[in-house]
């Protein structure tokens, strides 16, 4: 959503007329950023950041900032506490005010840049996608947050120029054209610290659950030799299906005669070549579901030569303009988000959209990396990664089914194909304070269905061998989708592994206790409520929960709180609260 709303906010100044750049931590280098900060014209010279970002996990920075070269940077002890003296900073965070850390990550970014490195701050706002707290919604927020970094950067709004209209396109973003570049290129790059996309190959990819089972759940190998810890995640950048890139050039024939031929691509003056054929197939995420901004671009980009189709090419720029424009986003949730309509399938039906080549770049949303935990653990005999992937498929009321773009791109991949990754290095299960691991002997491992990948790993990594691990694990069927049943099973067997594994599944109708069917991961805690309630309050443990976001994990709260409670523990979902805090409680869930 960050990037979204950045998105908005550079349409608004650029409309405004007020010259900005508009960066994503990890693409701006250190030197693009030390050639901005260190300009002598008074006239490019930096005088306002403006930030926006999200909080991700548990109260961190997004991965595209904490990697980035440039945060790094920005890290280093040795920068003067005055910095950045004389530059304005605005922030915009984005956060759920039901998570614990609310904001964490903008208060993160407040800190080192004005608090450590002399900033000035101007203004700082917070969203809460709940709508609860911080300066409210998107929707209260986002207009505020624009007028005011307005009103400071040009003094007022007598000071400000023509708002240029919203049929009139312009850009600043990359611009394609046909053709060499007409200076030799101009890209430079001395970070030692950007980190580059590993090429690799695939070892093994083999479904483990059950043909007849309706989620295909893949255990995928990487070749790789870097060294990686549980919690570890490998990010893969996928890209586009032939079958999708026909489909793309049909929707917009013009196109295709540039297919093959060389383009430069220009940006903030600095100059690359690519072909058509490339972007289509590794940059524009051509099945995704575009955001308000697509429409916010391209409703103006529609045409007919024939004059009998001028009343409908009317309507269809007006339909589209209120997708992008108007206050109310109901049409817009209604047609585009709730049935997932794909970009193919919005250019078939308005099929008077032309995009121009020139600004396929600043128009197209761009495939954006996936990030999968690593399930097995790095040894020198055996370092190859290993995914546990979920294949996404899902139904809305279009006649179509809903496919994922980067699962279906790993199902389809056959052991010797390439691909290439990144190792994002999480420390999962190593961010706890080694005085609040003092004494710890035991471990409460909560995941259900895929959320066993970083459980698995952090099972069989030697160097947690000794603690006591207790793991609660929830499928559907026992038969079907019991993620790694028999490993676990076998390594529960083996004392070296001190593992007690516990199985609920959701479909199977034998596991009734008391008249009360054992279902999901937090009936079974319940169960065992008086087990669970010595792990955590007598014992210490620390507590990981890993899976897919959404109901599972306030659940699985709500159930270790009430389990505390009938114990006799006031105050339960404080003190649940308060190990999340100390990180005695750690979640991975996305
Ligand atoms: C730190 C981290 C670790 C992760 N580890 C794993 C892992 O180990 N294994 C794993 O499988 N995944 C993991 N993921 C999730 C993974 O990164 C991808 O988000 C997931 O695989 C989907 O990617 P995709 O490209 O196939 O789907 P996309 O094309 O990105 O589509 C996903 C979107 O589809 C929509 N959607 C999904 N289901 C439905 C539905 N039923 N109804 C309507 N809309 C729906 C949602 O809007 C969702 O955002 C992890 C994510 C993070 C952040």
């Amino acid at each position: 959503m960050s990037e979204e709303l950045a998105q908005k906010l550079s349409y608004n100044l650029l409309h405004s007329q007020i010259p900005h750049l508009l960066k994503s931590f990890d693409v701006i280098t250190l030197t693009q950023f030390k050639q901005l900060y260190t300009t002598n014209s008074s006239e490019n010279k930096l005088e306002n950041i403006i930030i926006i970002s999200s909080t991700s996990g548990q109260g961190e920075l997004p991965t595209p900032i904490k990697n980035s070269a440039i945060w790094q940077f920005f890290k280093r002890k040795d920068l003067p506490n005055d910095f950045f003296a004389g530059v304005n900073f605005y922030f915009l965070g984005i956060g759920d005010s039901l998570y614990l850390k609310f904001q964490h990550a903008i208060r993160i970014l407040k800190l080192r840049f004005i608090d450590r490195l002399g900033g000035n701050l101007k203004l700082k706002l917070e969203i809460d996608i709940s709508g609860m707290k911080g300066s409210g919604s998107v929707e209260m927020v986002m207009p505020q947050f624009i007028k005011i970094v307005k009103d400071y950067i040009v003094g007022g709004e007598e000071e400000a120029k023509e708002y240029i209209k919203d049929d009139i396109y312009i850009s600043m973003g990359p611009t394609l054209k046909l053709g060499k570049p007409e200076k030799e290129s101009t890209i430079t790059n001395d970070d030692s610290t950007v980190d580059e996309w590993i090429p690799s190959k695939i070892i093994l990819n083999d479904r483990i659950t059950k043909e007849d089972h309706f989620q295909d759940v893949r255990c995928i190998l990487i070749e790789n030799e870097l060294e990686f810890k549980p919690g570890d995640t490998i990010s893969i950048l996928p890209s586009n299906e032939e079958s999708t890139i026909n489909e793309f050039l049909k929707l917009q024939p013009h196109l295709k005669q540039y297919l093959n031929d060389e383009l430069t691509i220009t940006d903030n003056g600095e100059t690359t070549t690519t072909t058509l054929h490339y972007l289509l197939q590794n940059k524009f995420d051509l099945t995704s579901v575009p955001k308000r901004l697509f429409f916010m671009k391209i409703w103006n980009l529609q045409e007919t030569e024939n004059e009998d189709e001028i009343e409908i090419l009317k309507q269809h720029k007006q339909k589209l303009y209120e997708f992008g424009h108007s206050d109310d986003d109901y049409d817009y949730l209604e047609y585009v988000y709730r049935p997932r309509r794909s970009i193919l399938e919005i250019l078939y039906d308005f099929s008077f959209i032309k995009l121009p080549l020139k600004y396929l770049l600043d128009i197209m949303p761009i495939i954006r990396p996936r990030q999968y935990s690593i399930s097995n653990s790095f040894t020198e005999e055996n370092k190859n990664a290993e995914l546990t992937v979920a294949i996404l498929e899902y139904e809305t009321l279009l006649f179509k089914k809903r496919l994922g773009l980067c699962t279906n791109y790993l199902k389809n991949l056959k052991p010797g194909q390439e691909i290439k990754y990144k190792i994002n290095h999480l420390h999962l299960f190593e961010k706890i304070e080694p005085f609040i691991m003092e004494g710890v002997e035991d471990i409460l491992l909560i995941s259900p269905g895929v959320g066993i990948a970083p459980i698995k790993s952090f099972i069989l990594e030697g160097e947690y061998m000794d603690f006591n691990k207790t793991l609660y694990f929830g499928s559907r069927f026992a038969s079907k989708d019991k993620l790694y049943g028999d490993l676990l099973t076998t390594l529960s067997t083996n004392k070296d592994y001190n593992l007690i594994y516990k199985c609920c599944h959701s479909r199977d109708r034998d596991n009734v206790i008391d008249g009360k069917q054992i279902k999901y991961v937090q009936d079974l805690l319940w169960k065992e409520a008086d087990y669970v309630y010595d792990l955590i309050f007598n014992k210490n443990c620390i507590i990981y929960l890993c899976g897919s976001a959404g109901q599972m994990p306030t659940q699985v709260k709500i159930t270790l709180a009430s389990i505390l409670e009938k114990n006799g523990v006031q105050n339960s979902s404080e003190y649940i609260n308060d190990l999340i805090k100390q990180d005695r409680f750690i979640q991975e869930t996305w």
